[in-house]
């Protein structure tokens, strides 16, 4: 896919691929074998006709195209943007095994994205069932939801903390990769379904248990949001954000545009980004376009980095410098941070995990220089509410744990995304929602 280059790109938050030309598209559909034992519909967890949708882009229907995906997708512009189609649906395709798979997110970009241009049209909503259901968290969990119980009849309302719905996908994915616009039309397809959204209403506080208990169920999706630190001394220095401020600041808030908006960020000359996932690599390419010299700090080698390749390139092309095999282990500053001091690790191989494990090398301090460090290492579970639903059960890192269908152990209260699994991703979530919509509405019907 076409892109913009570097040196203009990390100039502005303006998006970074610039998508398929109608003619790229079809010569891209064309390419599909249309496999009548499809493996790429696998690859995908909201089992989307792929060859179908691949097929009508060929023939130049893409407003049948777009119906296909729309059958299982609540979410096709902004899953064609950042699934991690390399490992899913793509990972699976015929053609990568001597060459390059057919571009499948690619296409559903394009095909939602000229959609979009056209208006979206409303799926079809079931006859109304009277029943109500509560959804809290409006990222992609609760989106799908919302989506999927909307269109089985029921009156769902979507309670979200924020002012803006979305989740991740409005506070934490920037600009560049995720325009806010595609991921407006697509919440406003769930309003225009029938879907009440309460943003500013944070559940286990201004709406309490009791009120989401009065619904005839209850979906929880409120995500990992929760920033984990690294614990070293410094930490907590002014100039040391967590990954989550520093993009919500940005992102949601517009501190890059601050007087204009009210929501300041610190500018720095020099930032220090700890970690090696998307977050981290967002969150550098960030700091980048505010302007800073900024090196990324990952304690394992290039090849373990679990961000997708793709964006570490760009990251690189935009001037991101990375350091490998290094982890901070104080933070230096008189008032305000100042420096990262860091140790080199070395990889041993682990006996039973399969993974090297990084061992601190002795004698191997280094400084860098930097007025402010941004700590990307991990999120958990949101814990508010569920903490103060009765009848949850949670793991050890704080997640909800459910069936395969995303029941808790409350008859009532199912849930899915990242506050079930753990951070994990935009269309995992959507899949585990998917399941549990279905389920929740048996339960329904059966009541
Ligand atoms: C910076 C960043 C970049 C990422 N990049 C990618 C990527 O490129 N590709 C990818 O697939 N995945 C990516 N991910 C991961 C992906 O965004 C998440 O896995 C996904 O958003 C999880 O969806 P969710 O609906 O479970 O939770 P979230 O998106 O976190 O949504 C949860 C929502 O619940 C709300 N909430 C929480 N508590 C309450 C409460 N008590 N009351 C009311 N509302 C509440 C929150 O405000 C939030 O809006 C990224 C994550 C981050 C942070
Ligand atoms: S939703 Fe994601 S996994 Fe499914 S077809 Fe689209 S890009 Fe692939």
């Amino acid at each position: 896919m076409a892109e913009r280059p570097a040196g203009e790109r990390v100039k502005d938050f303006d998006e970074v691929d610039t998508g398929l030309s109608e003619e790229e598209a079809v010569a891209e559909a064309e390419r599909c074998l249309q496999c009548t034992k499809p493996s790429c519909v696998k690859g995908c967890p909201v089992e989307i006709d792929i060859p179908a949708f691949i097929a009508r882009v060929a023939e130049r229907d893409f407003h049948g195209a777009a119906s296909v995906i729309r059958e299982n997708n609540i979410l096709p512009a902004i899953c064609g943007r950042v699934c991690p189609q390399e490992v899913q649906c793509e990972g699976q395709c015929i053609l990568g095994a001597k060459g390059t798979p057919v571009r499948i997110g690619a296409l559903e970009r394009f095909v939602a994205d000229r959609e979009r241009e056209s208006g979206i049209p409303v799926p079809r909503v079931d006859e109304p069932t009277g029943k109500r259901v509560a959804v809290v968290g409006s990222g992609p969990a609760g989106i799908t939801a919302a989506a999927e119980l909307a269109r089985m009849g029921h009156a769902v309302t979507v309670y979200e903390s924020l002012h803006e719905p979305g989740g991740v996908l409005v506070y934490g994915i920037p600009e560049f990769r995720l325009p806010k616009d595609v991921v407006r039309a697509e919440i406003d397809l769930l309003r225009r379904m029938g879907v009440t959204i309460l943003t500013n209403h944070v559940a286990g506080s201004s709406v309490t248990v009791d009120d989401l208990l009065s619904h005839d169920a209850v979906f929880i999706g409120t995500g990992a949001g929760l920033p984990y630190f690294m614990g070293i001394p410094g930490e907590n220095l002014p100039g040391v954000y967590s990954a989550n401020e520093f993009l919500t600041r940005v992102n949601l808030m517009r501190a890059d545009r601050f007087p204009e908006y009210d929501t300041p960020v610190r500018h720095a000359g020099r930032v220090v980004v700890v970690g090696g996932g998307n977050v981290a690599m967002d969150a550098a390419r960030v700091a980048r376009r505010l302007g800073a010299r900024t090196t990324l700090v990952y304690r394992r080698r290039r090849e373990d980095l679990p961000a997708r390749q793709v964006e570490v390139r760009r990251a690189e092309e935009e001037g991101v410098e990375f350091i490998f095999c290094a982890s901070p282990v104080r933070l230096l500053g008189d008032g305000c941070v100042e420096g990262v001091v860091c140790q080199r690790m070395e990889m041993c191989p682990t006996g039973g995990s399969g993974r090297p494990e990084p061992v601190p090398v002795e004698g191997s301090l280094f400084t860098i220089d930097a007025d402010m460090c941004i700590v990307a290492i991990g999120q958990g579970p949101n814990p508010l509410l569920v903490r103060m639903l009765p009848g949850i059960s949670r793991g050890e890192r704080g997640n909800v744990l459910v069936d395969d269908e995303g029941r808790t152990a409350h008859p009532k209260v199912f849930a899915a995304g990242d506050i079930a699994t753990g951070a994990a991703t935009v269309i995992l979530a959507m899949g585990g929602a998917k399941r549990a919509a279905r389920a929740m509405d048996r339960m329904l019907r059966r009541k």
